[in-house]
């Protein structure tokens, strides 16, 4: 997917593509092109924000299948993580107000009132979604970014 990287190219001559799409998953996201020049990333913070999707697509295509509470919660905080360091390599603050973390399978928590309070510090829960019914697993925190690359 990756050629060599150079410095003196732009990312484009770098990344031929923006999809990223895991093998076997239904699932594809598209990095925003305009975005990315206007965040001025260079091409390892873009194959690192690429990597970050794929592995949050495999963790939501886990959970497609799977009932285990526990294991369910596991991989929503596995992704709510993720989402912090996304923010961090596209040069945001690492803020959960713009997590949009009702996206994950099996949650039913009301998403449109979710997504019209999104950018806010206000949530609401569904008290039976099996994921966030008790307390909501994002939490505000400062995290480095060590994520380690595959
Ligand atoms: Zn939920």
């Amino acid at each position: 997917m990756f050629q060599e990287y150079n410095e003196n190219l732009h990312w484009s001559d770098c990344i031929a593509s923006l999809v990223v799409q895991p093998e076997g998953s239904k699932r594809a996201i598209e990095l925003n092109p305009r975005l990315i020049d206007k965040q001025g990333l260079d091409v390892s913070q873009i194959k690192r924000i690429m990597l970050l999707h794929e592995d949050k697509i495999r963790f939501m295509d886990k959970m497609d299948v799977l009932d285990d509470v526990r294991q369910l919660k596991y991989y929503a905080s596995m992704i709510e993580e993720i989402e912090f360091y996304l923010q961090g390599f596209w040069g945001f603050p690492q803020n959960s107000d713009y997590h949009r973390w009702w996206n994950v399978p099996k949650c039913s928590c009301p998403k449109m009132d979710n997504e019209d309070l999104y950018g806010t510090p206000y949530n609401v829960f569904n008290e039976g979604c099996i994921i966030h019914g008790e307390k909501r697993p994002p939490v505000r925190m400062e995290i480095s970014l060590s994520y380690e690359l595959a």
